[in-house]
């Protein structure tokens, strides 16, 4: 077998997994004894966009993780919360805006010959491979949790201008269009109209007037 093209040559699966570097932990290190904590503090350019179709941490941005790892009798427990920066495109106004997101980690990560790796499925576990860990599967999962659907530049983006489609930002709060349809002219009317039709007086002026009524008729009976 021929030696790879490295400076320091590895077996083929581990060097393949950069054990230690980017988003691969090595825990071999942290050891096997429950309670056994290290930190991970570590920056992290990315080389593959993470994230939604109108917002995402793109490509060359710095994920900065800040991690404890704690041995347990199962595996690696990986908590903490990873930071990056985001780039969006409004789903209002539709103008690009920057952002940051932060979220929190706690996975375990089993050990390969651990109970729950052989009770869960593969699905519904992130695996440990030859003692390190890849997080970036979890990352790429947790933020994109985390994204929200409908971006926005600002938390109260007043959007377009639904008669010209200008930004509210750029126009200003007085920017308006006078309404020439018809139909609101109309409807304009209807609410000047004076009250009173329909006023708890009419029933009372009606009891009078049959009272008069009857006072009439007992008039003309005599
Ligand atoms: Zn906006
Ligand atoms: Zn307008």
């Amino acid at each position: 077998m021929p030696a790879g093209s490295g400076s320091a040559p590895r077996q083929s699966s581990a060097a393949r997994r950069e054990p230690d570097a980017a988003f691969v932990l090595d825990v071999r290190s942290l050891g096997r004894r429950p309670g056994t904590m290290r930190e991970v503090h570590r920056t992290v350019s990315t080389v593959t966009r993470i994230g939604l179709d109108l917002v995402g941490v793109p490509v060359g941005a710095d994920v900065v993780l800040d991690l404890q790892q704690q041995a347990v009798s199962e595996g690696v427990l990986v908590t903490g919360t990873v930071t990056a920066p985001i780039e969006g495109e409004c789903s209002r106004c539709l103008e690009p805006f920057t952002d940051e997101v932060n979220v929190r980690i706690t996975e375990l990560f089993a050990y390969p010959d651990s109970t729950t790796e052989q009770t869960t499925d593969d699905d519904d576990s992130y695996r440990m491979v030859d003692d390190t860990i890849d997080l970036e599967p979890v990352i790429i999962d947790v933020i994109g949790i985390e994204l929200p659907l409908q971006p926005l530049c600002t938390p109260d983006c007043a959007g377009l201008c639904a008669e010209c489609g200008v930004r509210m930002a750029i126009a200003g709060s007085d920017h308006s269009h006078e309404i020439l349809d018809p139909r609101w002219a109309g409807l304009a009317k209807f609410a000047t109209a004076s009250p009173g039709s329909g006023s708890p007086d009419e029933g009372a002026a009606t009891a009078a007037d049959q009272s008069a009524e009857l006072a009439s008729n007992r008039t003309e009976e005599k």
